[in-house]
């Protein structure tokens, strides 16, 4: 293959061609070593500390990493309460139970999020009902919101996705008029603000993850829940903890009040995270700057659309998604998602590691597609719940934006990344000035939208399998089977 190359390519091919078609990439390999989470002596010892004090969960006697992080937290966000737990989905989860969301209830959810904003109300037995969103900021679409309600709907989950905040007072207009809960997915957007308040304070309750990869990353996996609600924090402290309630002052009486899961946060992940704490606001800042000059950059370039900022919040900048307009770059007569697909390989072989973030619209995700769920099709099919379709056609904008962006990730975190967003620059510029080849490339590529392609998965596979494609048949097939 190499060799094939070597005959094949011919030396005029400098730096300057497309790396795709031989040339040099733009971004130089050693650019790209910018590690995320950064690691530093101080978060060493905080582990060490822990290992050295023998206790390790939050229900051993005078544990304080879990509950110092849970102070820290609640401060830092500006509500009375927070709750650490195991994950992110584990705290949107519990977050529902806590309201007391009931089997079969309906909570909308945004048609483009991470899965876990959909599986987490499943998880609870409720039933997740997307909404579209809005294409230029990407977060949920407050009138599509309201579309959606039904006598069903129990709460909203706003997702800020990416690291913006969602159209909060609007989604609590809709909730007040409609008797909603409204619950924050903050996953991506810790220390991000509203008008004036924090992400984690604009809803009855809030989630966030504090996996490897969020902006305030633990050394694994980590969860917090914030409320300004007593009621609902002490629900959700039992919920994480197999429903007992624990005293730090008395002995566990190994008894459950309540339905309760295993969901506790280790004492190392909550040390970890405690020192990054420290140092979330000073990241955050650095990467503000090195992202908006970014931006701006490549704002310059015809056919492309960075995300802005609304002047009434700030954006945690957690993934950069760039919208492409292949109209305004090349011609009219190239397809967005063609256009889209061979930037990505093209920009990849530059050294610029753009990805597609969400192959499709939740919806279209075979667990939605198929509603097995808890088998027999539950919570689907309980007594009294809606038929859901989960018809992707019905989210035009989100289907758009799949098709017609690319996102970064992770490495933009790093406070010292600007350099490196430099050179995706010159990749990018490069890239631009070939773009009649980039457009060649795209009117030749037999394209099929992903959502399209996993439509026609599903459909060979069920009829492999001998099964029906659709949902409720397949739902009713299994309670036949018992
Ligand atoms: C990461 C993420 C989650 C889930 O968090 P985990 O800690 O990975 O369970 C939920 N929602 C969104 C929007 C996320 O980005």
């Amino acid at each position: 293959m190499g060799l094939a190359c070597e005959v094949t390519m011919p030396k005029v091919l400098g730096s300057g061609a497309l790396a795709i078609d031989g040339g040099a990439p733009a971004v130089p390999k050693a650019a790209s070593r910018v590690a995320w989470p950064i690691v530093t002596p101080e978060d060493r010892e905080a582990v060490l500390r822990v290992l050295e004090s023998g206790k390790f969960t939050s229900n051993t006697m005078g544990e304080p990493e879990v509950a110092g992080l849970e102070r820290e937290w609640a401060a830092y966000v500006g509500v009375a309460h927070c709750t650490a737990v195991a994950n992110g989905t584990a705290a949107i989860a519990l977050a529902l139970g806590a309201l007391r969301v009931l089997p079969g209830e309906e909570v909308i959810v945004p048609a483009v999020s991470f899965v876990a904003s959909a599986l987490a109300p499943l998880q609870q037995l409720a039933i997740p009902v997307f909404a579209d969103i809005d294409g230029s900021t990407f977060n949920v679409d407050p009138r599509a919101v309201e579309e959606r309600v039904t006598r069903r709907t129990r709460a909203i989950l706003a997702v800020h996705l990416h690291g913006l905040p969602a159209e909060m007072d609007e989604l609590h207009s809709i909730a007040h008029r409609h008797d909603l809960f409204l619950v924050e997915d903050a996953a991506q957007a810790h220390g991000a603000v509203y008008r004036g308040r924090n992400a984690g304070a604009l809803g009855d309750v809030a989630a966030f993850s504090l996996n490897a990869t969020k902006n305030l990353p633990t050394c694994g996996e980590g969860g917090l829940i914030t409320t300004g609600d007593g009621a609902l924090h002490e629900r959700a402290m039992l919920l994480r903890q197999f429903g007992e309630r624990i005293r730090d002052d008395e002995r566990r009486t190994y008894t459950s009040e309540i339905l309760g899961f295993n969901h506790k946060m280790s004492a190392i992940q909550a040390a970890f995270a405690r020192s990054q704490l420290a140092r979330l606001d000073g990241y955050r800042d650095a990467r503000d700057a090195n992202v908006r000059r970014f931006l701006a950059q490549l704002s310059e370039l015809p056919g492309i659309h960075v995300p802005e900022c609304p002047p009434d919040r700030t954006h945690a900048w957690h993934i950069l998604r760039l919208r492409f307009d292949p109209t305004d770059a090349c011609g009219d007569d190239v397809d967005p998602g063609a256009f889209r697909e061979v930037l990505h390989r093209v920009l990849r072989a530059e050294g610029v590691p753009v990805s597609q973030y969400q192959l499709l619209p939740l919806p279209a995700q075979r667990v939605f597609q198929e509603q097995e769920g808890y088998g027999s099709g539950r919570p689907w099919t309980l007594p009294g719940a809606r038929t859901q379709q989960y018809d992707v056609h019905e989210f035009p904008n989100a289907l758009a934006v799949i098709e017609g962006s690319l996102t970064l990730q992770k490495r933009h975190l790093h406070p010292d990344a600007g350099p490196l967003l430099q050179w995706y620059v010159a990749a990018f510029t490069k890239v631009w000035e070939h773009i009649e080849v980039v457009a060649a490339r795209a009117r030749a590529l037999r394209y099929v939208p992903g959502w399209q392609r996993a439509q026609r998965a599903r459909r060979a596979d069920c009829a492999t399998e001998g099964r029906p494609a659709s949902a409720r048949t397949a739902a009713a097939r299994t309670d036949h089977r018992g």
